[in-house]
């Protein structure tokens, strides 16, 4: 039989009880996470958000609730009246914060009872993560969850009042709008009113934050919703909130002022002291020195070792000359048998046109000059693993061959990001001997924002500003250059006559905030005039009529006085995943969907009745 709460209030919460509540009379309520029956005593753990309290039931004093804590099981859900007492020496449990004390119950209630989970909440590690979306609410009972999203609303909310200090505007844009070009796909919503048309989800307010500074807001931010209907990995979902900002009359350094005030707000919420100014890297560089554009400084970066070699060397090596030499270092690794490092080799992505020597006996036995050269110039130590990387002539990618001076071609970019994608690849697998991904878990442990503790980020938390990106990128598959970014992005002024003529020169004036290997997100100086973005669209090939079509209302905005304006949009949910520590976005978004881009609780998505499609006048035509 089940108890009805009745007029019974909570006092305590169930983690906060001290040494210092003994004596109080409580009323806690929560679930059972654990129940031992010792005969005449029964020991109730009882949990809520902040923690579990230990509930005594003695036959002896109160035998009536004692007879209930016999029906209880794990996970019912119950209200514990009764004493707060100091327990026996021997029974304090050091490793529990309300360990010192427990209630002495004179009077349980059973609120609920529980179907049997296939998994507890107080289970540490529950490998079947489909079972863990499934059964969502049990999962998100888990102290380590309740934590993120502890965590999660404390970021979120030192952001917004970041923001707002500095002068920013909350405000709302459309969910259901037309199509932002982000480069991925739409999620599109047939109109029922409008036969045959659609609404877009947006994959960003991109149009709508622009056109707020034309409505003179100044300062914009929103915690937005964006959609992209795009494939599903570890640090991506289907939708995603982003920390999303536009501000009038401004320039690259002062959109990064704001940026990096906000981040240290919402690093301060989770006890972590992050360091300003972020430090810069132009794009070309971050390609020279990690092979990517999202590096992650806690390990060595590439070192160019193309004048260990001879022109002999290289050439009895198969070494491209005309292609960048590079050595990536994994410190402490070892040495590792020939086995251990074949098993590395499909880690290498072939496809780039480039090869690599990670045999260094081999090479010290044929370029004994060469080798030594190479473990100096990458500073390499005894353990180090250190592995070459280069230009295969036997397996040149397609590539277009334009190279403008001072630029790294697409060819050089190949070469550095096969260096890039093996240095990310192998430093995951030699995580626990490195040991530099482990600094920064135990900086998360111990940061501990309640207590005033702050935790300084330096060696844990690497932001990085990636500035001077190229204005397009060379797409293979049409011979034709197509923008890096979303058209709205204005080149550098000092580029603009190039725009038309030498496209692959032209630098955006955009940027992207990285960390530990992680892109958090990016943004741009916008182009405010009309004519300017006309002739984007032209260099874009987007026509008069498409760019009509598409962005009309917006490209009519444009002309009814637009201050110079930019922004940036940083992703909240990485924030959260780099912060709690998690492996996935799965663990800080609620309700996320699976790697297969399926809601497994509320089971979406589904067909729909035909009533519903007549209604959107849409007829369904399965291939078979
Ligand atoms: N709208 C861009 C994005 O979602 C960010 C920006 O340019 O502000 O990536």
């Amino acid at each position: 039989m089940l108890d009805f709460l009745g007029s019974l209030e909570r006092t305590h919460l169930c983690g906060e009880l001290r040494a210092a509540n003994a004596g109080q009379q409580v009323v806690l309520m929560g679930w059972v996470n654990r129940r031992r029956d010792h005969g005449n005593l029964i020991f109730l753990d009882v949990r809520d958000r902040t923690g579990i309290a230990q509930v005594v039931l003695d036959h002896e004093l109160t035998p009536e609730a004692h007879h209930k804590g016999e029906e209880v099981r794990p996970e019912y859900v119950v209200a514990a009246v009764g004493k707060v007492r100091l327990r026996d020496a021997d029974a304090i449990n050091p490793k529990m914060p309300t360990g010192e004390v427990e209630i002495e119950a004179t009077e349980l209630l059973i609120l609920n009872d529980t179907l049997l989970a296939p998994f507890s909440p107080s289970e540490e590690a529950i490998q079947n993560e489909e079972l863990r979306l499934k059964y969502r609410y049990v999962d998100l009972r888990r102290p380590e969850m309740q934590r993120n999203f502890w965590l999660r609303h404390r970021i979120a909310l030192a952001i917004r009042e970041n923001l707002s200090e500095q002068g920013f505007l909350e405000i709302e844009t459309p969910i259901l709008t037309k199509s932002t070009p982000e480069g991925a796909r739409d999620f599109l919503v047939p109109s029922r009113i409008h036969a045959g048309e659609f609404y877009a989800l947006p994959q960003s307010p991109q149009l709508f934050k622009q056109i707020l500074m034309i409505s003179g807001f100044d300062r914009y931010f929103q915690l937005a919703r964006c959609f992209r209907d795009e494939d599903l990995r570890a640090d991506r979902q289907l939708e995603f909130t982003q920390i999303d900002l536009e501000m009038s009359f401004t320039n690259q350094e002062k959109v990064f002022g704001v940026a990096e005030q906000f981040m240290k707000a919402a690093f301060a919420a989770a006890g972590v002291t992050l360091a300003t100014p972020f430090p810069r890297i132009t794009y070309d560089d971050s390609l020279r020195q990690y092979g990517t554009d999202k590096p992650d400084l806690r390990l060595p970066r590439l070192t160019d070792v193309r004048p260990a070699f001879t022109d002999e060397a290289l050439a009895a090596l198969k070494i491209d000359p005309a292609l960048p030499v590079v050595a990536l270092r994994i410190p402490k690794v070892g040495e590792l048998s020939r086995k251990e490092r074949e098993d590395n080799h499909p880690l290498f992505d072939l496809k780039k046109g480039a090869k690599f020597i990670d045999d260094f006996k081999r090479l010290a036995k044929g370029f004994p000059e060469a080798a030594q050269k190479v473990h100096e110039l990458a500073g390499a130590a005894e353990g180090d693993f250190v592995i070459i990387v280069a230009g295969d002539p036997a397996h040149p990618v397609k590539a277009s061959d334009t190279k403008f001076p001072g630029r790294l071609s697409e060819r050089e970019i190949n070469v550095y990001s096969a260096a890039g994608n093996f240095r990310t690849e192998l430093a995951k697998k030699y995580a626990d001997r490195h040991g530099a991904f482990r600094v920064t878990e135990q900086v998360v442990r111990d940061a501990d924002p309640l207590s005033g503790k702050f935790v300084d980020a330096a060696a844990a938390f690497n932001p990085i500003w990636i500035v001077d990106f190229p204005m397009f990128e060379y797409d293979l598959a049409t011979a034709t250059w197509v923008p890096a970014h979303h058209p709205f992005t204005a080149p550098h002024e000092e580029d603009m006559a190039n725009l038309l003529t030498d496209p692959a020169s032209v630098r955006a004036n955009c940027y992207d905030l990285a960390m530990n290997g992680l892109e958090l997100g990016s943004g741009s100086i916008r182009i405010h005039r009309k004519d300017v973005q006309q002739q984007i669209f032209k260099s874009l090939k987007i026509s008069d009529e498409e760019a009509r079509a598409r962005f009309g209302f917006f490209l009519d905005a444009l002309e009814y006085g637009t201050p110079p304006h930019g922004g940036i949009a940083l992703g909240l949910d990485r924030i959260v995943m780099l912060l709690a520590g998690a492996a996935s976005l799965r663990e800080v978004i609620a309700f996320p969907k699976s790697a297969k881009a399926i809601d497994l609780m509320a089971e979406a998505p589904t067909t729909v009745t035909d009533e519903q499609l007549k209604e959107l006048h849409i007829r369904v035509a399965l291939k078979s």
